[in-house]
């Protein structure tokens, strides 16, 4: 299998600060979903932004890295670190397609949801209007979103649907040009728990339909529990851990991987006392247990370099340089 996204080195800083995405790396083939897991503010969205190029530059500075994509239709190789706007252009939103957490900041409130949803296909696909608007019913259809008795779906707007609802329409946005990647920041953290997991069926449902690749971010591991192959663990900008998700979960290496792991509440157990991140980093014995494992010391936030350290075939943790 080969690799469809691959970051390699990534890092970004804004303005004249530190960098807060530092040397990242990770890929993701065809049909396969990865998970970028992390607490706030470890820099999750930085990454996919870049991605894209979505982030405003400057302030945002690309300091260094790779971000290359091979589209599996034609497999042309794009550095979309380096690509032009015209390129970048054909790639976002047609090839490379992304949904953020929060659909209402995503839609237009005074367009219909047709009118939006035609217009992002005619900007990626040629059609006519007619056309563009059998391609967007389908699209709707995908995600479960039926005609209504009293005349076309596409004429209703944001306000008229449910969280969940408008969550559904940003997905069949982002699909309804077959992109080849989605990148799924957040996508349910605005959604209750059962709208939750409806929202991450569909995205299962339409990866397998499809055979795009995934990248599922979220602050959340228990989320991605089952729902991905491959996990990577952000933290304070960098990745410390990365691997099989089934592995990871049952193993974690990294002191931060534990403590993620062990604080986070799983349906299949009763919550007991919920250890705090910091309660389980306070205690060294995670270090010492690691270095003895590893036979290098665990790269920690203020400890200089990190190195990518592979401990078994697929699976990296983050190591001091
Ligand atoms: P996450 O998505 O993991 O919660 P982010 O990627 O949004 O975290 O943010 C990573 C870090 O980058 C944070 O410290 C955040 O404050 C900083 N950051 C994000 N966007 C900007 C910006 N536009 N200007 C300055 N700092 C930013
Ligand atoms: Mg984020």
């Amino acid at each position: 299998m080969s690799a469809v996204l691959e970051v390699r080195g990534l890092t970004v800083g804004f303005g004249a600060g530190a960098s807060v995405v530092c040397d990242v790396d990770w890929s993701v083939d065809a049909g396969r979903t990865l998970a970028v897991v992390g607490e706030s503010g470890s820099g999750k969205s930085v990454t996919a932004m870049s991605v894209l190029r979505l982030l405003a530059s400057p302030p945002a500075e690309y300091r260094g890295g790779s971000i290359r994509f091979t589209d599996p239709d034609g497999g042309r190789v794009t550095d979309l670190l380096r690509a032009d706007a015209r390129e970048l252009s054909r790639i976002r939103g047609g090839r490379i397609a992304m949904i953020f957490q929060e659909p209402m900041t995503s839609l237009n409130p005074v367009m219909s949801i047709g009118e939006q949803l035609i217009e992002t296909i005619r900007v990626h696909q040629e059609c006519g209007a007619r056309e563009a608007a059998g391609i967007a019913e389908k699209a709707l259809d995908d995600v479960g979103i039926r005609k209504r008795a009293g005349g076309s779906i596409l004429r209703a707007y944001p306000h008229e649907f449910s969280g969940g609802m408008r969550q559904r329409v940003m997905i069949a946005m982002a699909m309804a040009c077959h992109p080849a990647v989605l990148l799924a920041d957040e996508p349910t953290t605005a959604l209750d728990v059962t709208t939750q997991r409806q929202v991450l069926d569909l995205l299962d449902e339409r990866k397998r339909a499809t055979g795009m690749a995934m990248v599922l971010i979220s602050h959340d591991l228990g989320l991605v529990r089952g729902r991905a192959d491959e996990v990577c663990v952000m933290y304070r900008g960098r990745v410390v851990e990365r691997g099989a998700v089934a592995e990871v979960f049952a193993g974690p290496i990294h002191p931060y991987s534990r403590a993620l792991v062990a604080c986070s509440p799983r349906i299949d157990r009763k919550p007991g006392r919920l250890a705090t991140i910091d309660d389980a980093m306070a205690d060294g014995t995670m270090m010492r247990e690691f270095e003895a494992r590893v036979g290098k010391r665990a790269w920690w936030p203020g400890g200089g370099e990190a190195l990518m350290e592979c401990v078994a075939p697929g699976r990296w943790v983050a190591v001091a340089g």
